[in-house]
């Protein structure tokens, strides 16, 4: 049952235009347990996929409680050294996961969409960019603040418009949140100087992770995830914005796996605590030097998986057309 405080809408495939879909399933609210069931359908025409029907853009909140995962764990203090050791400067380069990872650019102005509390943005003032953020969240964003940085409270649809032009915008996992991709890539890129870049990261639902999956991939998150993007689909919706797509990077990291077969563990209702563990594992920072650990560990099979482009997430780059 819906809840009653959640309003439902119908959009057609932003692309098309039109309403000429399959449905590819029907699932849930896995995250955090929340009632409503949700379907995803793919457009017969771009094949873009979308949850539809969806929450409207006024009532979504109720899907995103205080303990929504992002605003948790991104915690900088204002004095954390960024100049690392040369091992593990060394270390980093071997191990490139692809998450967050960036064309190589010279320090210039850069905007985060969904600055979090702000990590993101330290760790790329650390590196001579002048830096500003929007996010959603507000106590996320008054972290993001304290540390000096500049950062619009509110989605991207009623952000104002920069004093300046970026050279550079980032959205790590934000742009399958959003209602209207399109009129959102659009005023980015109006807002990137001619010739300005774009850095994004989304889930790959064009992958064998999906495959396996399907309703209890780690990554499909619905409702909150309102577009299921692969390179392909990606690509269109970034041309019709007035980019062009340039580089597909995807990552080289199994952790939806492990949070998936947890969902899987949880459905057949044996050993709810190793189950509650894998989620932990993968999607919090209870483990992390035991993820650490794991992820080199295992960096060969994902780097295999990601040539393939068979990895849940991938990292795009796309340049301003024009
Ligand atoms: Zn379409």
């Amino acid at each position: 049952m819906l809840p009653t405080q959640v309003q439902l809408e119908s959009k057609p495939c932003p692309i098309c235009s039109k309403f000429d879909d399959e449905v590819i399933l029907t699932g849930r609210d896995r995250l955090h347990n929340l009632p409503g069931k949700f379907t995803v359908v793919r457009c017969r025409s771009c094949s873009l996929m979308r949850t539809n029907p969806r929450p409207t853009p006024e009532t979504i909140g109720y899907y995103y409680p205080d303990d929504y995962g992002p605003y948790q764990f991104t915690k900088v203090s204002k004095n954390e050294k960024q100049n690392l050791p040369l091992s593990q400067k060394i270390t980093q380069r071997i191990f490139e996961f692809n998450e967050r990872r960036l064309p190589s650019l010279p320090p210039g102005r850069m905007l985060e969409v969904g600055c979090a509390s702000g990590d993101f943005l330290h760790k790329m003032a650390n590196q001579g960019w002048e830096v500003e953020g929007i996010e959603f969240s507000e106590k996320a964003a008054q972290t993001a603040r304290s540390l000096g940085y500049k950062v619009h409270i509110g989605s991207l649809e009623i952000a104002p418009k920069p004093e300046q032009k970026y050279d550079l915008v980032v959205a790590w996992m934000v742009l399958e949140h959003l209602h209207d991709p399109i009129l959102g890539l659009t005023k980015l890129q109006s807002w990137v100087k001619p010739g300005g870049w774009l850095a994004v990261s989304v889930p790959n639902i064009g992958s064998l992770e999906f495959k396996i999956f399907k309703d209890a991939w780690y990554a499909l998150q619905i409702p909150t995830h309102l577009y299921h993007y692969n390179p392909n689909t990606l690509s269109q919706v970034l041309e019709h914005s007035g980019w062009k797509m340039e580089k597909v990077l995807h990552h080289r990291l199994l952790d939806n796996i492990i949070a998936s077969l947890s969902y899987l563990l949880k459905d057949i209702n044996i050993n709810p605590q190793l189950s509650s563990k894998l989620i932990d594992y993968s999607t919090t920072n209870k483990y992390k030097y035991l993820k650490h650990r794991i992820s080199r560990l295992i960096y060969p099979l994902s780097f295999t998986l990601s040539l393939c482009g068979q990895t849940g997430r991938m990292t795009v780059w796309a340049k301003r057309v024009n």
